[in-house]
């Protein structure tokens, strides 16, 4: 199984490399650019150059990116909603540059429009994004925690959305954990495990489903409050887990945590944690 960690690329993008290395992970998720802003530095030939070359001479694979928390798919807003999908077209070019094959992206939130209105400006955004897009990375729709009005709670409207569009081959699904137990998914048990990778398998295809997200949840199931905790020391815990990587369905899909970094544990602890819960559960 590959399992990796979100990593800082703060210094430069290539930077990221070594970071993933020393934490031992074997597949590993960043930001492109600085996540809370709309404008983006553009990447030079050098740093595009440093990031590639770092790459091939590592395992690392394969590399997610995720887009920054600005943008909203879903917005009713029509000047916020232009802005959202130029910069996902934004991301899809830097991705291409990059040569990293995924993106992970939130739905958005239709505010005070209400749901179906939002999944419907969902679908018109990828549509839009991608319909003239002649690059190879695919887009993978993450699901949420479930507060603030924020589409994808639901990870059945999710898979929805991804056969109601046009571009159905270069999208997927990234199933974080921490947001299904926020959203009601009790992880915990193998009846629900279960039921959800057959649904997920019956509306878009189990291999679309290209990345876990694992994180333990700090807040309790169903609450909608998205705080990830360390794996096992939340409530999810080892139990969810462990349930999660006995499934041999989901073993060929890289778990990469984006988990808090204390003095309890770091992004290194993590993994060894999952990797012995793994021969575990074997
Ligand atoms: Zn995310
Ligand atoms: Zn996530």
């Amino acid at each position: 199984m590959r399992f990796g960690a979100h990593i800082s690329i703060s210094g430069s993008i290539a930077k990221s490399i070594p970071r993933a290395i020393d934490l031992r992970c074997d597949t590993f998720q960043i930001f492109t650019r600085n996540p809370r802003s709309w404008v983006s530095k553009e990447l030079t030939n050098e740093r595009i150059l440093e990031f590639k070359t770092n790459i091939s001479s590592s395992d690392l694979k394969p590399v997610f990116a995720h887009m920054p928390y600005l943008p909203n798919l879903a917005s009713p807003d029509p000047e916020m909603w232009e802005k959202s999908i130029f910069s996902l077209k934004e991301e899809l070019n830097r991705c291409d540059l990059l040569e990293i094959p995924y993106i992970v992206t939130h739905l958005g939130s239709p505010k005070t429009t209400g749901k179906d209105k939002g999944i419907e400006k969902v679908i018109r955004s990828l549509n839009n994004a991608i319909a003239n897009y002649e690059g190879k990375a695919i887009i993978l729709l993450e699901n949420t925690a479930g507060k603030n009005e924020s589409l994808g709670s639901n990870i059945d409207d999710i898979c929805n959305i991804i056969t109601k569009t046009d571009v159905q081959n270069k999208l997927g699904l990234c199933l974080d954990t921490c947001h299904a137990f926020a959203s009601g998914y009790d992880l915990r048990d193998q009846t629900v495990i279960t039921k959800l990778i057959e649904q997920i398998d019956n509306c878009i295809g189990l291999n679309k489903l290209v990345l876990i997200h694992a994180n333990d949840a700090k807040f309790d199931l169903g609450e909608g409050r998205d705080r990830h905790e360390h794996i096992g020391l939340g409530k999810i815990g080892e139990i969810g887990f462990k349930l999660l990587l006995k499934e041999k369905k989901l073993r060929k899909i890289p778990f990469i945590c984006e988990t808090p970094v204390d003095e309890r544990r770091d992004g290194k602890g993590n993994l060894e944690y999952l990797r012995k819960l793994l021969e575990k559960a074997k």
